[in-house]
């Protein structure tokens, strides 16, 4: 039993397997991928992904919200009674700073999936030096 590259997500698989373990590509261990096939099926798995970190961007934001508005809150109340709050020492400020760093990560986890996937990279694997 030999070792092949999937031709959507270049993980290595039996060859004699009909499906990715990884992506789920269903293969003709016979013949030769279709590239069209390939193309269509990467699309998908980058649309799926995108959706993925898209979803978790709300939820960062969603973080981000709860810290800063009782922040926003507190620190108009504060005003009124003429004693404003130092919204450094507010504990929303490290809740603003979970949800601003994830939202970031996600950000930058996004722009590279773009970028893998516009250069036809494997979108799961990292790489420092891309083998064409
Ligand atoms: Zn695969």
């Amino acid at each position: 039993m030999a070792l092949v590259k999937c031709p959507a997500c270049r993980t290595r698989m039996s060859s004699v397997a009909k499906v990715c373990p990884k992506c789920n590509y269903s293969r003709n261990p016979e013949a030769e991928a279709d590239p069209e096939q390939v193309k269509l099926f990467q699309k998908r798995l980058f649309r799926d992904r995108m959706y993925k970190l898209r979803m978790f961007s709300y939820v960062a934001m969603t973080i981000t919200m709860i810290g800063a508005l009782p922040m926003l809150w507190d620190y108009i109340q504060g005003v009124e009674k003429g004693s404003p709050v130092i919204l450094l020492k507010h504990w929303g400020i490290y809740v603003v700073a979970v949800g601003f760093f994830l939202y970031m990560v996600i950000r930058f986890l996004m722009v590279s999936t773009k970028k893998r996937y516009r250069a036809n990279l494997p979108l799961d694997q990292t790489r420092t030096s891309p083998v064409r």
